[in-house]
């Protein structure tokens, strides 16, 4: 019970990662804050949560919509007076496409969705932390945030712009004890990342890009989860700025 009596939002948390870790988080005691696009996502999300005796509300937020998220916060300050650990983990894949076939639409959007999505959340987040004295905010990069991705330039430049905001923001608020990192998973079985559909799309590619992986294998949601429900407690209360890879050494 980690999270006993604390407000956590997570983005994105109608499907994979984002869902696993809010019924994770749920199950530790925390009240969820359920935020997505997709409401009827979102509200499965929730479903399962309070059938399962945990504490959620959803809040239906495009993270790419300034003002969504400035009334997703608004929400969180007048329902619960506050915001513990703030998971900004919304995002899409992109388009899969050399920098030369990208589109200007696809570029841009994946920009809006991953990078500047994050910098509207943790905009409106902040202050609400700054008044309680203490917070927790945790992104979700990607490896491709802190190596290149070869057909995903556009999402490989918004994950990397995730890991220089985090590092910055936690620079900026450190002495105020407000925590801010950034997870990196490498492709992990969810909805936007499917084996099976990237095969039908490219024969054989799933198979070669696990044997890129050190440990030879995909990452589970519940190692991404494992590792946020770690790096958002007080057990790593000395540990800000950092970007933790969960890449079964990918990137080593
Ligand atoms: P997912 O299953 O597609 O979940 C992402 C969720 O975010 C979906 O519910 C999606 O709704 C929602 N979403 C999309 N655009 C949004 C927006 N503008 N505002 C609010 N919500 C939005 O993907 P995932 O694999 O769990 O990915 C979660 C995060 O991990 C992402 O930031 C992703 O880049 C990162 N990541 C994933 C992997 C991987 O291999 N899975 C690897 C590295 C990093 P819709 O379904 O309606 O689009």
């Amino acid at each position: 019970m980690r999270y006993k009596d604390k407000i956590v939002l997570i983005t994105g948390s109608g499907s994979g990662i984002g869902k696993a870790a809010a019924i994770a988080f749920a199950k530790e005691g925390a009240t969820l804050i359920v935020s997505d696009i997709n409401k009827d996502n979102g509200l499965d999300t929730v479903s399962e949560i309070i059938n399962n005796s945990g504490k959620a509300t959803f809040f239906e937020a495009d993270v790419s919509n300034y003002q969504m998220v400035v009334d997703l916060m608004n929400f969180i300050v007048d329902k619960f007076g506050r915001l513990d650990v703030a998971i900004n983990n919304a995002g899409i894949g992109g388009d899969y496409a050399k920098i030369a076939d990208m589109t200007l639409e696809s570029w841009d959007k994946t920009m809006l969705v991953n990078s500047t999505g994050v910098f509207y959340c943790i905009k409106n987040q902040i202050p609400i932390m700054l008044k309680q004295e203490k917070g927790v905010i945790l992104n979700t990069s990607s490896i491709a945030g802190i190596r290149g991705l070869p057909n995903a330039a556009g999402y490989s430049a918004s994950k990397h712009a995730v890991v220089g905001i985090t590092k910055t923001v936690a620079m900026e608020y450190a002495k105020n004890d407000i925590r801010v990192n950034a997870i990196c998973p490498v492709f992990t079985v969810t909805p936007m990342f499917d084996p099976v559909a990237m095969d039908k799309m490219k024969s054989g590619i799933s198979e070669k890009l696990k044997a890129n992986v050190p440990m030879k294998r995909f990452a589970d949601v519940m190692e991404q989860v494992n590792t946020m429900l770690w790096l958002c407690s007080d057990e790593a209360s000395f540990i800000t700025g950092q970007t933790i890879s969960v890449d079964g050494g990918l990137t080593a």
